[in-house]
């Protein structure tokens, strides 16, 4: 979508505000899919978590897509967003088996990733299978927050306890039909994911009853102009070829799945903010917008780089600026970035913002959330309105009449 377009719709539905692009969306699981052609069945499940929005997830199944989901909540989404229960797996980390056997009932895949709850849970339901977050120990990703297979992660079982749940599994009769890994975001040396593939085949030849193998996802995208990302044809070809060789030697066609997030939905987003204030420091030039990391936190939590465009001034004269938001400590969007020149009221545009950018926003500062916007065959659909100040006091319970003045006491 071009940038007269961007610019329509933050002055008809105003700034902030998220807008996403349903044609790149759509593109990039093509893209996808047509990597891994050569796979008998294969079966990508979008990362709900990357953006949630029920409008995204219905447009996800719409493309064939199925839904990978990582809370109680998101599998209901899910449901209410048309998908059936056999298309979403739900793979949580550290929650209550009531919170998984929850999502059972609902006859959603589950995805177990510690022992402790696959035997309480394979003892008390025997006959529901059950999919195995392995933990193949291979460091990959691109920072520490983002990487979730390491030695000393949180995430998966450890392939060095497989005996352990073998034991497990072999005790309660439980059924294992899926294996899985995910070991982080930010994925972009092939070599190491298909290390890591080799790992999580060996540990598949220990199930007997295997109907898919997942690979999790983390293909790395590009956020600034320059960045490498993922070459997913190449992984493409290579998977391919080793996974229907791995088919073979287990003697049943496999289904080969992914849960790409940030590649189905990053550089489809873009978030529109408006220019407060103009600034110049004795340092710097500071462009000060209506928004803050209350509403785009990736480059404070993660220290993220989006590309910043002055949309309303693309011709201008480049000068060098820091874009901040207005939250009330350190709160930069990038540091020294060329940009054509910033007037106040200007429309900028933060890019690749579809990927753990709303969904990650909250009230700080007592501030909205901003609106969304599918951009769909030529059209905006507002799919989220902006909050009002309802939203703030929501669920907020004012207890005023604790706090009522004594009557002063009375001086005779
Ligand atoms: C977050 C997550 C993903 C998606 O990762 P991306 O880097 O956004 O593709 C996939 N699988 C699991 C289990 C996740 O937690």
């Amino acid at each position: 979508m071009n940038t007269q377009n961007l610019l329509k719709i933050a002055k008809q539905f105003g700034a902030p505000i998220y807008v996403y692009d349903a044609e790149t969306i759509a593109s990039q699981y093509t893209r996808l899919t047509n990597a891994f052609k050569g796979v008998g069945s294969l079966r990508l499940n979008y990362a709900a978590k990357a953006l949630s929005n029920i409008s995204i997830l219905r447009l996800m199944n719409q493309l064939g897509s199925g839904l990978d989901t990582v809370s109680i909540q998101e599998v209901k989404l899910g449901l209410m967003a048309g998908f059936k229960p056999e298309s979403i797996i739900f793979t949580p980390n550290g929650v209550s088996l009531e919170e998984i056997e929850e999502a059972s009932a609902l006859g959603v895949q589950i995805n177990i990733d510690n022992l402790s709850i696959l035997e309480q849970f394979g003892s008390k339901h025997p006959d529901v299978p059950v999919c195995i977050r392995i933990n193949p120990h291979v460091m990959a990703g691109g920072n520490s927050k983002i990487s979730v297979g390491h030695i000393d992660s949180k995430f998966g079982i450890s392939i060095h306890q497989i005996p352990h749940l073998l034991r497990i599994v072999d005790l309660t009769k439980m059924n294992i039909n899926g294996i899985h890994m995910h070991t982080g975001s930010d994925i972009l040396d092939i070599d190491v994911f298909l290390y890591a593939s080799e790992i999580l085949f060996d540990t598949a030849k220990n199930f007997k009853n295997l109907e898919f193998i997942d690979f999790g996802s983390g293909f790395k995208v590009p956020y600034k102009t320059g960045d490498i990302e993922t070459n997913i044809e190449e992984l493409g070809k290579k998977l391919t070829t080793r996974f229907n060789q791995f088919c073979e030697e287990y003697g049943k066609e496999l289904t080969l799945a992914f849960e790409p997030g940030k590649f189905l939905v990053s550089q489809a987003g873009h978030f529109l903010a408006k220019v407060n204030v103009v600034k110049q420091t004795t340092s710097t030039v500071f462009a000060s917008v209506d928004s803050g990391f209350n509403h785009l936190i990736r480059p404070m939590l993660y220290g993220a780089s989006h590309e910043i465009l002055n949309i309303s001034n693309p011709k201008g004269r480049e000068r060098y600026y820091s874009v901040v938001g207005y939250i009330c400590e350190t709160d930069t969007f990038g540091s020294n970035r060329r940009i054509n020149e910033i007037s106040e009221g200007d429309i900028l545009c933060f890019k690749s913002a579809g990927a753990y950018c709303f969904t990650m926003s909250s009230n700080y500062n007592s501030r909205f959330r901003p609106a969304e916007i599918l951009w769909y065959k030529g059209q905006a659909h507002l799919i989220r309105e902006r909050e009002t100040f309802d939203d703030i006091l929501r669920n907020q319970v004012d207890v005023k009449d604790l706090f009522i003045k004594p009557k002063p006491a009375v001086v005779k």
